[in-house]
């Protein structure tokens, strides 16, 4: 009687410790089977850019094209080879969010700042598609990665300048609330539907996928976008209706307060 006491508590942690083991495995096999298909996928994806590019070179090659096509050839060529060192690009920025932003330097931010820089860099992107991007908000300091606040802005203004219409509008506004800092990026662009906003931020999903590769997209920004919120413990909202528009916001904890 007296031994079974003692055993038990030692029973009930065995038996605890092998839930955990159990949960533990189910989530590596679960990391695993999702580590297979980003690999499968990305091989696809560098696949059929490559594939292009062998096929234009080849019909030079063997004097297929006139000369006076040769040029937008190339022109076919450089596109082509500017979606796939897009998608490297992101691929490398992925792998480095899975080990958890380990080689990254946590430090004084201005989300403000860091918003305006990602705004002014997609100048010409804006331009050229008519889209109006425009900031609001004030200095918003946080202790934050830097170049994964970077990479949220941008990623989100540049879907909202993309996945809209000539004379549409972006207005991206940073709050500093007593937790925290509140970005929101607000489109007026061509919406999402319901039944794809559970899946937007898997990795490779595309509402659209020839919209998406016409404008340039891999189908991994939201992925980034959203690897970076949770790396810094803050959530992502996303509200949206099909020919209205978008608006993403992100509630980044701010740690240093
Ligand atoms: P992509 O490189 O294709 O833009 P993302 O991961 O950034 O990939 O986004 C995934 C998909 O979600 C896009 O292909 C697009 O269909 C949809 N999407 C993202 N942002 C918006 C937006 N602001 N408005 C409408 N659709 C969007």
């Amino acid at each position: 009687e007296e031994e079974y006491e003692e055993i038990a508590p030692l029973l009930k942690r065995i038996q605890f410790q092998q839930e955990q083991l159990k949960r533990d495995q189910k989530e590596i096999e679960k990391a695993s089977l999702i580590r297979q298909e980003f690999s499968a996928n990305v091989s696809h994806e560098l696949k059929t850019p490559l594939h292009a590019i062998s096929g234009y070179a080849e019909l030079v090659e063997n004097g297929m094209v006139k000369k006076e096509d040769i040029q937008p050839f190339a022109g076919k060529i450089r596109e082509v080879t500017k979606r796939m060192l897009k998608l490297v690009e992101d691929i490398i920025e992925l792998t480095k969010l899975d080990n958890g932003g380990a080689e990254m330097k946590w430090e004084e931010c201005d989300m403000y700042f860091i918003a305006k820089n990602a705004i002014d860099s997609l100048e010409v992107e804006a331009a050229s598609s008519g889209v109006d991007v425009t900031l609001k908000g004030s200095k918003a300091p946080i202790r934050a990665i830097s170049q994964l606040l970077y990479s949220i802005v941008y990623n989100l203004c540049e879907n909202g300048i993309k996945y809209n219409h000539s004379g549409g509008k972006v207005e991206v506004d940073v709050q500093q609330s007593a937790v925290g800092i509140i970005l929101r990026v607000k489109d007026t662009g061509i919406g999402i539907p319901p039944e794809s906003m559970e899946r937007i931020f898997e990795r490779f999903y595309r509402v659209d996928k020839s919209r998406s590769k016409e404008v340039g997209g891999t189908g991994l920004g939201l992925s980034i976008v959203k690897h970076s919120v949770s790396i810094h413990g803050g959530n992502i909202e996303v509200k949206s209706k099909i020919g209205e528009g978008t608006e993403f916001i992100v509630k980044l904890p701010n740690e240093s307060e």
